[in-house]
């Protein structure tokens, strides 16, 4: 961006409202303003935050221009952040005032950073506890002792201020008059590390060098679970701090990173700023304020966190870069991975792509040499990846109402018998997916979704997936009304765990999925009581499959290998193999006498997903996988975008889509495709029709600009009918 950074006179202004798209022009006040400067504005009658976007555009009459409000005491947006923002806008279509709000999502911005009161941890507990201490005590424990405004902590400890201030006269906390802002401690680059394993090494001094570059460039870091990819990244985090810049890593389950922030504190000296749905609204600000002041140097965060105002971003690392939870399908449609190479393109910086399993994409731009590729071949020290196996489920003596087979009966009997661990891994949450009527054979759907209500028996409800909606489960049939039919269909995980209650009482079993967890924190808990060797059984949905270590656990059996398997999803194979791999991965991390073993439970022991996971040929199937997408045409090699529209009248959407594709003149000339409009994968949410058109291109087509052309031409939409955008969707 070459162009003067101070405006004496007008300035151009992106304004934090959704009713303008684009910017708006204003008198800049006495002294001018800087390119990036938070200010406010007056918008008809009302006072709105927006930010200078660039000069004025020079033919306007300055009588007539409004003066902007004032100016916001916070750093100026720095011309990357406002390259990228533009930038992303572009490519997912995403209008300013939205884009602007992402990376201003820190509260009280526009206020003064005027000295406050602020809370924080100094001695040892009260001799006297109460409930309500206890409380509080437990909320800035779950924060990492964070700093707190008085009556932010009495709120988020559900206690009366009163509470709080005899924990700071009893000496147990600490009330200063400090910078709202307080600046991080410094990490030190130069603590040793562990000393690394010679792979690990030179892949830590490849990392290093491309580091001291100082330019653009993206690494896939490859290594089976347990390699020891995160202490190789950590060594380029090192290097970052080294010069000065700053790093952030990302992780996609942030609530389960307490072991992560531990490691990161052993190897710096001191922990990382956090960013994340957990964190309160001081440290939000805080964060922000620092991150654009230099004053963090290495952030740990959710997706989100790729919108912080960093002054100097050296590196980005994506751990887990395959995983779905890096796209966001909600308000802004975009790929946390995919946009964190746009930021680091744009801000000379590296990205560090980390994953046992990398997406399809991935794997295709290190082969292609769009991105350097290290690989990390075996775990780390002694231990051994986790030998797989297939049960054969035609060949079992399967009872009625039973899921786990004899033979993976008898192994789980094996590692009880040897006091270790077994996980049961089926990704489904609830008691069972169906829950259906024997009379009449009325299956139990959800009111406002295209979905099956699932039992849910801890809570002694029918939960729809979708939208959350409950209703109680029913004694007669709500369609043909006969009494005592209902019957459940099929095995979740409590379900599962009921199996395992009665099959092993002996054992002491603990079930994982993100519903039966009321907070982080209980989360917390149950997986430290885990890794602490006091559970035998583990049952778990996708949410055991990543990051932990359970050092007592050799047996992994997956209940159901079949269940990715099919579905006309052309991803449908590539998210089995990396579930998949995943899970089998927690066995046998921490090496000593057992090897690990993981058990596949499946009806098609020749399909090719799970013979790719047995054999351990992994970039064998990765290659099919590309050769197959580029033989259609389908991503990385083609682009695809999904317009997604719904209305409550089915209808008005339908008619509306038709409409619209009939009219796809601008898509037609850049030789694009345009299929449907069908129904979207899923059809019907909170009572609104949703159908999908999707849209097939050439990888270097202007699509983004025939989407907008076309969208700009198309009729007046019906009201209330809404329509999102969504650039490389995530199923197809
Ligand atoms: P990955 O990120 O590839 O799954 P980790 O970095 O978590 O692997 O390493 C797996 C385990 O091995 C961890 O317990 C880690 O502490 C240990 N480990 C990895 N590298 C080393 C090393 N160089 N020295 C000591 N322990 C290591
Ligand atoms: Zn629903």
């Amino acid at each position: 961006m070459r162009q003067p950074l101070f405006y004496p006179h007008g300035a151009r202004i992106a304004v934090l409202t959704q009713e303008v798209v684009g910017v708006l022009d204003y008198l800049a006040p006495e002294g001018g303003v800087r390119l990036g400067q938070l200010v406010v504005v007056p918008l008809g009658p009302r006072r709105v935050m927006g930010a200078v976007w660039g000069p004025g555009m020079g033919d306007f009459d300055m009588a007539k221009l409004r003066p902007v409000a004032r100016l916001v005491e916070a750093p100026p947006l720095t011309p990357e952040m406002i390259e990228f923002l533009t930038r992303m806008g572009e490519y997912t279509l995403t209008p300013l005032p939205m884009m602007l709000r992402m990376a201003t999502r820190a509260p009280d911005l526009d206020q003064p950073p005027a000295a406050r009161r602020i809370i924080h941890r100094a001695g040892p507990p009260p001799e006297r506890m109460t409930d309500a201490r206890a409380a509080v005590l437990r909320v800035i424990e779950d924060h990492g002792g964070a700093g707190f405004a008085p009556g932010e902590l009495a709120q988020l400890a559900g206690v009366s201020g009163g509470v709080v201030q005899g924990l700071v006269k009893a000496g147990t906390l600490a009330e200063v008059r400090a910078p709202r802002d307080l600046p991080f401690p410094r990490l030190d680059p130069d603590l040793p590390g562990k000393p690394l394993a010679p792979d690990q090494a030179d892949a830590a001094a490849l990392l290093r060098q491309a580091v001291q570059g100082r330019t653009y460039g993206t690494t896939l870091l490859r290594g089976v679970t347990g390699s020891g990819k995160t202490e190789v990244y950590l060594e380029a985090v090192a290097e970052c701090l080294r010069q000065g810049r700053q790093a952030l890593v990302l992780l996609p389950e942030i609530a389960l990173s307490a072991e992560f922030l531990n490691r990161v504190e052993t190897r710096f000296g001191a922990r990382p700023g956090e960013w994340h749905s957990g964190i309160t609204r001081t440290e939000r600000r805080r964060l922000w304020m620092m991150a654009a002041e230099n004053h963090v140097g290495m952030v740990v965060g959710a997706r989100s966190a790729l919108f912080l105002p960093f002054a100097d971003l050296g590196l980005i690392v994506v751990d887990e870069e395959h995983d779905s939870s890096y796209k966001q399908e909600d308000m802004v449609y975009y790929s946390a991975r995919d946009m964190a190479v746009l930021r680091a393109s744009i801000g000379q910086a590296q990205v560090v792509l980390a994953s046992a399993t990398p997406s399809v994409e991935s794997w295709v731009n290190a082969a292609s040499g769009k991105y350097a590729r290290l690989d990390l071949r075996a775990r780390y020290g002694t231990a051994e990846l986790p030998e797989m196996g297939t049960i054969d489920l035609r060949a079992e003596e399967m009872e009625k109402g039973r899921w786990i087979s004899p033979t993976l009966a008898r192994e789980i009997r094996e590692r009880q018998a040897r006091g270790e661990q077994s996980l049961l891994f089926l990704n489904r949450r609830g008691y069972a997916p169906i829950t259906a009527c024997r009379a009449c054979g009325q299956q139990i759907g959800c009111d406002q979704c295209d979905a099956r209500m699932v039992e849910h028996r801890f809570q002694n409800r029918l939960v729809c997936h979708q939208c959350g909606a409950t209703k109680p489960i029913p004694t007669a049939c709500p369609s043909c009304g006969v009494e005592g039919k209902m019957t459940a269909i099929g095995p979740g995980v409590e379900r599962l765990a009921e199996e395992v209650a009665e099959r092993f009482p002996e054992a002491r079993a603990s079930v994982l999925s993100s519903d039966l967890f009321h907070s982080a924190r209980a989360l917390k808990e149950a997986i430290a009581t885990i890794s602490a060797g006091e559970t035998d059984i583990i049952i778990g949905t996708q949410l055991v499959a990543k990051g932990h270590n359970f050092p007592r656990l050799t047996l992994v059996g997956v209940i159901d290998a079949d269940l990715g398997l099919q579905g006309a999803d052309l991803r449908a194979a590539e998210r089995s193999f990396q579930l998949m791999r995943q899970v089998a991965g927690r066995a046998g991390r921490e090496g000593g006498e057992a090897r690990g073993l993981a058990l596949l439970q499946t009806h098609q022991p020749e399909h090719p997903v799970i013979r790719a996971i047995l054999s351990g040929q992994d970039e064998e199937f990765w290659d099919a996988e590309a050769a197959q997408r580029q033989a259609v045409g389908m991503p990385p090699f083609g682009r695809l975008a999904g317009i997604i529209l719904s209305h409550p009248d089915q209808p008005v959407v339908e008619d509306y889509s038709r409409e619209l594709v009939r009219r796809a003149g601008p898509l037609e000339e850049i030789g694009a495709e345009v299929w449907g409009p069908a129904p979207a994968p899923i059809a019907r949410i909170r009572g609104r029709y949703r159908v999908r058109i999707l849209i097939r291109s050439a990888r270097q087509a202007p699509v983004q600009l025939a989407i907008a052309d076309w969208l700009r031409l198309a009729p007046k939409p019906p009201t209330n009918l809404r329509l999102a955008v969504d650039i490389d969707p995530q199923s197809f």
